[in-house]
């Protein structure tokens, strides 16, 4: 059946994620009108993601009668929110790159914050009911070439190191099998922090628990401009909102933003999802819920469903200067992530890949997020989740809150708190380079992968990122 794409996948972006449209039929509730009339608020949130509702959220869990104010443009969640892998991960696996930008002191206070995160997302979804599929079930990080195994031995070798040597731990080859064979599959590790979520289902929640609270969401409202002011200014077609303070939560929309837009590439990423296959997983012994992933520096990621599917995602995306149709259109991608899928589970050849969608995320030059101010102090942003956002975005709106209302709080002495972000060259230069890099890059994941040596050319290019002092690639 070749790729085995029927339906949805067939014509990606034509409709909402897979997560999304199940959530909306289950939530059953109506869009929230766009602004047509000019407000005043305490804060100004632009961006109903993750990142913009835990902000409002713990804005006014802090301070009840704020009045705060959420802009968005689609609907909450249809951004990557409602569309991601669902993946609340740990950051053990980031130890190299947290201690080489902050030390390990710090690199571990951030591992903590984030696993507090992972913790407290399950909390809330008790508390409120949000039957978000929240399952903490940890990481498996698969190898499927000997590089990649050293990877883990290092990732493993890191976080005993730090002295936190039960957040990962080395896994053989049949340990690796017991959770989830795959012929391709070597050893790996594992990490006990994940837990996989229904992304839709999150955010609708949140959603419904800020118009609980009486906070102020206005869907259909692009904002087209933001001036600083003070007090800042939010302008969207038909109707402002003058507050005080503003948050940007974009996402990777700020490419579109002056004062952030060098501070990312945004980049595309891609999920397919089977029919289910219960039987099959069972076959495989994939019943414990684990989030796994693969080390290839253009990672495959996958995860199962309640109801016994593969949500499989990665395998290349690709960088573009504006957000456009190569985000959710991109018939290529999909085909990529469907072949990826093809390979590693060779055992559901005969089930249909029935869906597909893909989405943008902000890539930033140490491949982790900053949460800060802008030169005009009173815009605060959180960016570069760089396709790692879901856990990190509920730290985001904690530490932004915190920001937000001048509170010197554990939180806002974090490592990743206004610290500069190492700026991209500027377009059409940063485009080109990351073209040319993800040709190196996948050549070189490729070709370890069949056991072959990179090329020369293809292995040097894969690594000039980091000579050039970039936290990326290889
Ligand atoms: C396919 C895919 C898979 C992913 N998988 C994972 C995963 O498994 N685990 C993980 O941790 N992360 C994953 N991510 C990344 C994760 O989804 C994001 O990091 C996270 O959702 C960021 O939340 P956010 O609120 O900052 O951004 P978003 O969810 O993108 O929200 C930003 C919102 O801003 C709105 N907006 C933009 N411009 C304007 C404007 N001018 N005015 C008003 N509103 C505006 C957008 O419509 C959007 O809704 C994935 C991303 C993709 C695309």
């Amino acid at each position: 059946m070749g790729l085995g794409l029927v339906g949805n996948a067939q014509n990606p972006g034509s409709q909402r994620s897979w997560w999304l449209r199940e959530a909306l039929a289950a939530g059953g509730e109506e869009p929230r009108p766009p602004l047509r009339e000019d407000l005043n608020a305490d804060v100004v949130i632009v961006g109903g993601g993750y990142t913009g509702l835990w902000t409002a959220h713990f804005l006014t869990e802090r301070q009840p009668a704020l009045r705060v104010v959420v802009l968005e443009a689609d609907i909450c969640g249809g951004g990557p929110s409602g569309r991601n892998g669902g993946f609340a991960s740990g950051w053990w696996d980031e130890l190299d790159g947290l201690i080489t930008l902050y030390g390990p002191e710090a690199a571990v206070r951030a591992c903590r914050a984030i696993s507090d995160s992972i913790r407290a997302i399950g909390e809330l979804c008790d508390q409120h009911a949000i039957d978000a599929w929240y399952r903490r079930a940890g990481y498996l990080f698969a190898a499927t070439s000997a590089p990649h195994e050293a990877v883990c031995e290092e990732m493993v070798r890191l976080a005993r190191e730090v002295g936190a040597p039960e957040e990962l731990v080395e896994l053989s080859p049949q340990e690796v099998k017991r959770r989830c064979a795959s012929p391709a599959f070597r050893g790996g590790a594992f990490m006990r922090d994940g837990a996989s979520i229904q992304p839709a289902l999150l955010v609708r929640g949140l959603r419904r628990i800020l118009l609980e609270k009486g906070v102020s969401v206005y869907e259909g409202t692009p904002v087209t401009r933001l001036d600083s002011g003070p007090p800042a200014l939010a302008v969207t077609p038909q109707g402002a909102v003058r507050a005080p303070r503003a948050v940007i939560a974009v996402n990777a929309w700020a490419i579109g933003w002056p004062g952030l837009r060098r501070r990312l590439v945004a980049w595309s990423s891609y999920m397919v999802l089977t029919a289910p296959a219960p039987e099959r997983l069972a076959e495989i012994g994939w019943t414990g819920g684990e989030l796994v992933s693969d080390l290839r520096t253009s990672i495959r990621y996958f995860r199962t469903t309640r109801d016994g599917r593969i949500a499989f995602g990665g395998g290349g995306g690709r960088a573009a200067p504006r957000i456009g149709d190569s985000f959710t259109r991109d018939r290529r991608a999909v085909a990529e992530a469907a072949d990826g899928f093809r390979r590693l589970f060779p055992s559901f050849a005969d089930v249909p890949i029935v869906d597909a969608w893909g989405g943008p995320i902000d890539v930033s030059g140490t491949h982790l997020p900053v949460f800060g101010r802008l030169e005009a102090r009173n815009l605060f942003y959180a960016l570069g989740y760089t396709g790692n956002g879901v856990a990190p975005a509920h730290l985001a709106g904690q530490v932004l809150a915190d920001l937000v209302s001048g509170a010197d709080t554990e939180l806002t002495h974090l490592p990743m708190v206004d610290r500069p972000l190492r700026l991209y060259p500027p377009e059409p230069l940063r485009s080109l380079g990351a073209a040319v890099l993800r040709r190196a890059i996948i050549a070189k994941d490729q070709a370890e992968e069949r056991g072959r040596r990179p090329p020369a050319l293809a292995s040097a290019l894969a690594h000039l990122p980091r000579r050039l002092g970039y936290l990326l690639g290889p």
